[in-house]
């Protein structure tokens, strides 16, 4: 894997398997797939149809662009999967799914999503802070549906669970074209992970 790209070629995108409420998360999905397109910034994603991974692998492929879908075999035979995609890699495992994921892009863009959504997002950041990759991780805070976890990253940076490094590694934008920016700009943080580390003696 190149553990050092500034230049963004491939974007992998992590977004809800559902559309949620506020028209403003599938309008910044699919601003965010033309955009892509226009930029000539390969897509990334799970592959689904549905919800705003579907919105934004369809506004990609409408203005021209590639949109790239990994999906693992349970998820595909469910008919989760898009039809229409320059490529589709299927894969055994959720695992596999990630991994392949993040070999293919240079950076990483969530925007609101549930569960699965988070799962990637704190996976990729992660991997990042033990440097298993130095690639930039992005949050589009459309409509600020990020704000309580960004308060709660801040929380858990203040209880010294979290370094400062760590918490200011994760790029968190409400306009797309200067979070792209930002990415690009990224420098990774180059701290080991732990924080005050205390003797097995101290606890008890
Ligand atoms: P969630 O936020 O829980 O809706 O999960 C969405 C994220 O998990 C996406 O970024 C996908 O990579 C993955 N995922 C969850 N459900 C599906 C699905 N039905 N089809 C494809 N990928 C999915």
């Amino acid at each position: 894997m190149d553990t050092d790209k500034k230049n963004l070629k491939s974007i992998c995108l992590f977004c809800g398997s559902s559309p949620g409420v506020d028209p403003a998360f599938r309008l910044a999905a699919a601003q965010l797939g033309t955009t892509l397109a226009y930029n000539n910034i390969r897509l990334v994603y799970g592959g689904g149809h549905v919800g705003l991974m579907g919105v934004a692998a369809d506004a990609c492929l409408v203005a021209g662009g590639e949109v790239v879908g990994v999906i693992p075999r349970k998820l595909m035979e469910k008919e989760v999967g898009h039809a229409g995609l320059t490529q589709m890699h299927v894969v055994e495992t959720m695992h596999e799914r990630k991994a392949l994921m993040t070999q293919l892009s240079d950076g990483f863009i969530a925007l609101p999503g549930g569960y699965g959504t988070l799962d990637e997002l704190f996976e990729a950041l992660t991997w990042q802070q033990l440097a298993y990759h130095l690639l930039p991780v992005g949050v589009l805070n459309v409509s600020g549906f990020f704000d309580h976890l960004v308060q709660f990253l801040d929380h858990a940076r203040d209880q010294r669970l979290l370094r400062d490094a760590h918490r200011d590694s994760l790029i968190v934008d409400n306009d797309l074209s200067s979070l792209i920016a930002r990415m690009q700009a990224f420098v990774p943080p180059n701290n080991e992970k732990w924080l005050d580390r205390v003797s097995k003696e101290s606890i008890v």
